[in-house]
């Protein structure tokens, strides 16, 4: 499904990604580990097409289509969906004006018919549901006032709305406290866990992976890959460090 090929990538002229590949198939979910600063958030930027993020070498395709020749929007309604590790702030528009926009872009850029309103709202409900979201909160400005937990949430409702293909998750625990976490981890596997699905999780901790399991863990050191294996890699990580184990 995703299949990344020799990647290289600059942020503001600097190397970050130096020769990164990575196969992830349908039905897979996939970790990757690492220390502060390997380029783990640049991977999810440089697929995403976040502009200062450039591609210097490599290939990444989505389904066999080359995602660095579309744009941003276009990669979003090729089914990819990157959940950020700082969500933005938006005073001024509800989360509910937010997400309906942005499943209408997606499926306009599909050359599908934007959702009713009742359509859009039953879709919605169902999907902050699943997050344990009430609709109430989802009708304030995106993201303002929300605690950590609570963006996460949101933006995995976001997640639920827009059904990606391919979802690149870049610390989605961090700032959860335990029962957010389980949520967010639940809200991952009933949205994202199916056969013609895959996810990429980004995480410091093992904790997320005790409740979305991963199928593959990788650690990400100096703009590369340098080890992959099973579960059972994260729990090596967090007993012995990234330094142990990536040397
Ligand atoms: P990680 O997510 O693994 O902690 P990042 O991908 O955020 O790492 O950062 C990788 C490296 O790129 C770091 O050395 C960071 O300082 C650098 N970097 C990231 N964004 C920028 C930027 N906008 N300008 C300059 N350097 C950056
Ligand atoms: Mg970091
Ligand atoms: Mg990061």
């Amino acid at each position: 499904m995703l299949e990344i090929q020799n990647l290289q990538a600059t942020v503001a002229d600097k190397p970050i990604l130096k020769g990164l590949s990575l196969t992830i198939n349908a039905g897979e979910i996939h970790a990757i580990m690492g220390p502060n600063g390997a380029g783990k958030s640049t991977l999810g930027y440089t697929l995403g097409g976040r502009p200062g993020y450039e591609v210097t070498g490599g290939t990444a395709t989505l389904d066999g289509t080359d995602l660095f020749e579309l744009e941003p929007y276009e990669r979003a309604a090729a089914g990819l969906f990157l959940g950020f590790q700082y969500p933005v702030e938006i005073p001024g528009v509800s989360f509910v004006q937010f997400l309906r926009e942005s499943a209408n872009a997606q499926r306009k850029a599909r050359g599908e018919a934007p959702l009713s309103g009742g359509e859009f709202l039953k879709l919605a409900k169902e999907k902050a549901g699943l997050l344990r979201m009430d609709m109430d909160m989802l009708k304030r400005p995106v993201n303002v006032g929300f605690s950590g937990g609570e963006k996460k949430r949101a933006e995995m409702v976001q997640m639920g709305i827009l059904d990606p293909k391919i979802a690149i998750l870049d610390e989605t625990d961090s700032g959860l406290d335990i029962d957010a976490l389980r949520i967010c981890g639940e809200g991952i596997n009933a949205i994202m866990r199916k056969p013609d699905k895959a996810v990429l999780l980004i995480t410091h901790y093992q904790r997320l992976l005790d409740y979305v399991k991963p199928d593959f863990v990788h650690v990400l050191a100096g703009g590369r890959i340098v080890r992959s294996g099973g579960p059972e890699l994260a729990l090596e990580l967090e007993e012995n460090g990234y330094e142990a184990v990536a040397a």
